[in-house]
């Protein structure tokens, strides 16, 4: 079994599309609520509040809002759970204090469990019902359906969209039995073993140039300043700039999942190097910055983190094997593939050329094959070591898993 997301677009009738943000505003009332009860609670009073301090509030609340009535408990806990893991983050020092948030900024809601809707659907369009609203027509394709775990309500650029995530057991034909190495780099967005590559994707920088020109005249336009309303023009312009920046989000994904539904469909081996990409696109305090902040930006451009995840659990669906290789101990870069010798190379050099053997070839396609030599090593050496089942779904996976449980009165404990 594996937890799989799917997201659905939900066409809304007027009605319904009319009383949907009046349902987010609500939740995002309660977040700031919740996040300013924590805040004056340590503040004035020096006492922290936990999750469930919070949660066994909520039907006293209730008591007295009477609008969140319709909204159904386990949603509203879900929530709750959003300020829970805000102040977890901040307390472990991910992130800054948590923030309250506009109705702009709060994306929208979710169903933790199966209470309070249900998506009548074979994972092909179909529809969703949510208590209190009615039926929403819903148009989508999953690739596996299965029992339904979660629901988020997500609303984006105008459109509503119902993220639910699946228990299924996901299906993908058994591959050839290939063995590839793949090598991630600046110059080459991917090449592989067999002396294939990948070049750097061109709709970001097509992409930019656009956003550049429209920014060069929305600095003409009113933003919004403290008590002042943004400019109908301002909005315009920058409504415009957001519709760009999904669009290359969109041509994002779709090249990663093409490229690596490409490659886990030839091969049962995977190899790739274990990537440090924090350390790879930190900022340059050096005198190359503008190159390295360069460097960054392609990095950043094919989504290297995200595709790798994508190809590891494509993989092992399959049946096969994804296998990281150690960059310091192997290192794929300064190797011959033919003879194992190792010197040093720069950066600027583009062509392997050992001095050893005379063994010529790209310089990214052949730490690709310095790799895929290792792992078949390594492969040969642990059989069935990396089998693990994916788990990947989405950045929700944590609401999903943290249990539920109800507080046990204090007066039990004394007795
Ligand atoms: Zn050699």
């Amino acid at each position: 079994m594996a937890a799989k997301r799917v997201t659905f677009r939900l066409y809304p009738s007027k009605i319904k599309a009319d009383k949907m943000p009046y349902l987010r505003r609500l939740h995002k009332d309660l977040y700031n609520a919740c996040v300013e009860h924590r805040r004056t609670s340590y503040k004035k009073f020096g006492k922290s509040v936990s999750y469930y301090d919070q949660q066994n509030c909520l039907p006293e609340f209730k008591e007295y809002w009477e609008e969140y009535k319709e909204l159904g408990s386990h949603g509203l806990q879900d929530t709750v759970k959003r300020v829970d893991l805000a102040f977890k983050r901040f307390f472990k020092l991910k992130s800054g204090y948590p923030k309250f948030k506009s109705s702009r900024h709060y994306k929208g809601w979710t169903y933790p469990c199966n209470s309070g809707w249900k998506a009548c659907t074979n994972g092909q369009n179909g529809y969703l019902k949510i208590t209190n609203l009615g039926k929403i027509k819903m148009r989508g394709q999953a690739r596996d359906w299965g029992q339904t775990k979660t629901c988020t309500i997500i609303f984006k650029q105008g459109k509503w969209y119902a993220s639910i995530t699946v228990d299924c057991i996901p299906f993908r034909p058994q591959t050839d039995t290939g063995a590839i190495g793949l090598d991630f780099g600046v110059y080459n967005a991917i090449a592989d073993s067999n002396g294939d590559v990948i070049e750097h994707p061109r709709f970001v920088k097509i992409a930019q140039s656009k956003i550049n020109q429209i920014a060069k005249t929305s600095r003409r336009k009113k933003p919004p300043s403290r008590g002042v309303k943004a400019s109908r023009r301002w909005r315009k312009a920058n409504k415009t700039v957001a519709k760009i920046q999904s669009k290359v989000a969109r041509q994002r994904q779709y090249l990663q999942h093409k490229v690596s539904t490409q490659i886990v469909s030839r091969n049962s081996l995977v190899a790739t190097e274990k990537l440090n990409l924090k350390g790879m696109t930190r900022k340059s305090k050096g005198k190359n910055q503008r190159q390295k902040s360069g460097l960054n930006r392609s990095l950043l451009d094919v989504g290297i983190g995200n595709l790798k995840d994508l190809i590891k659990y494509k993989v092992t669906e399959a049946g096969g094997f994804y296998i990281e290789v150690p960059t310091t101990k192997v290192k794929p870069s300064q190797t011959c593939p033919n003879c194992g010798h190792q010197s040093k190379k720069t950066l600027a050099q583009r062509v392997h050329h050992c001095s050893q053997c005379g063994y010529q070839c790209d310089r990214d396609v052949a730490a690709a094959m310095v790799m895929l030599n290792d792992a078949r090593g390594m492969e040969r050496a642990s059989t069935g070591a990396d089998e693990s089942t994916s788990t990947w779904c989405g950045s929700f996976k944590q609401v999903a898993q943290l249990k539920r449980q109800k507080l046990t009165p204090q007066r039990s404990r004394g007795e």
